[in-house]
């Protein structure tokens, strides 16, 4: 007979391992699905200043190891595979993996979500060496430099303005004349005075040394290009969420996250979204954590319910 686990958490970042930690010190038998290695997006940074309980911050791969750790020590097991398909309907749901078959009474999807990049030349070799994604997460590192945001909604208006208080003077690079971004925003970025709006531009290339020394920007009508030195891009283009192996059979949003609240229960009864995978406004890793916690939670109120 095939094991079936209490609980199979899909994905090992911040919301995946402290699902399996509540899961695991709560008895329930867990397996964690991981296809890469502990620690999801936070391996991509070196420094974290707001996970708190670390007063000189950590680096991404320390914690994402330790949150690992954790939750083996009360016996949550790691496979490190892919899920590559999923039934999630029934009692018993069956994931199809890279190194066979497993089956569990409950999922916790943790699959996380990645920042959409530009797509230009070098972009990929130059993140964290000028190329970033999360003012709140990396603004810090340029206090008192010149960076700029790329983008026009919400987010990147929120990064411009983060940037704002922290760097000497930030462009927003959008490829419109004006912004998307909600007008609560768009009203503080105008009083900001070193704020400055470079409208039908989009970056056609990025300039670098040992690190990024600048963009070069194409105007959108004219072809018209352009030089402007930096000493980091911020790119807030969106995010796309890793639920494809779930559309059709779980609600979405339409922008491909799982719809679920602040209970992570999602439109199937035993299935749970947590963190950054999930419809939510903040995609940090305390917040992921908090998700995982909750995840478990009522994971068990699900087991209970159907043993009695
Ligand atoms: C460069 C960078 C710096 C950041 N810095 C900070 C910071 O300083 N502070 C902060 O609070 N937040 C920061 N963030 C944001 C934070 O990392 C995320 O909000 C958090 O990691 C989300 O956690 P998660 O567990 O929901 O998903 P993720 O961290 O995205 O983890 C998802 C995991 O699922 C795995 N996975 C996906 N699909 C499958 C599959 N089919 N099968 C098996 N495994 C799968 C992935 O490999 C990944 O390990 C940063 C993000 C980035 C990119």
């Amino acid at each position: 007979m095939e094991k079936k686990y209490d609980v199979i958490v899909i994905g090992g970042g911040p919301a995946g391992y402290t699902a399996a930690l509540y899961a695991a010190r709560a008895g329930l038998s867990t397996l964690v699905v991981e296809k890469l290695y502990a620690g999801g997006q936070m391996t991509q940074t070196s420094q974290i200043d707001n996970y708190p309980g670390y007063p000189e911050g950590i680096d991404g791969v320390s914690l994402g190891m330790n949150m690992q750790k954790s939750a083996a020590r009360f016996g949550a097991e790691t496979v490190n595979t892919e899920v590559l398909s999923a039934e999630l309907h029934g009692a018993i749901k069956k994931l199809e993996t890279k190194k066979g078959t497993y089956f569990a009474k409950t999922v916790i999807i943790a699959t996380g979500a990645g920042h959409k990049h530009l797509g230009v030349a070098d972009e990929e070799n130059l993140i964290g060496r000028g190329v970033a994604y999360c003012a709140a997460c990396d603004g810090m590192f340029y206090r008192g430099k010149t960076v700029a945001v790329v983008g026009g909604g919400n987010s990147a208006a929120a990064d411009a303005l983060t940037l704002s208080r922290i760097a000497k003077k930030v462009y927003l690079i959008h490829r419109r004349d004006s912004l998307r971004a909600e007008k609560i925003y768009r009203e503080q970025l105008e009083k900001a005075e070193n704020v400055e709006f470079l409208w039908n531009s989009e970056v056609s290339q990025l300039l670098s040394a040992e690190r990024l020394t600048g963009v070069k920007l194409q105007n959108v009508f004219s072809g018209e290009e352009n030089v402007l030195d930096l000493d980091g891009l911020f790119v807030s283009v969106g995010m796309r969420p890793a639920t494809e192996l779930f559309r059709g059979q779980l609600q979405l949003d339409e922008s491909g996250y799982i719809v679920a609240d602040e209970s992570t229960g999602t439109s199937i009864p035993g299935v749970f979204a947590v963190g950054d995978v999930r419809t939510k406004e903040v995609r940090q890793i305390i917040t992921a954590a908090a998700d995982g916690a909750v995840a478990s939670h009522y994971a068990g109120v699900y087991l209970a319910s159907r043993e009695e």
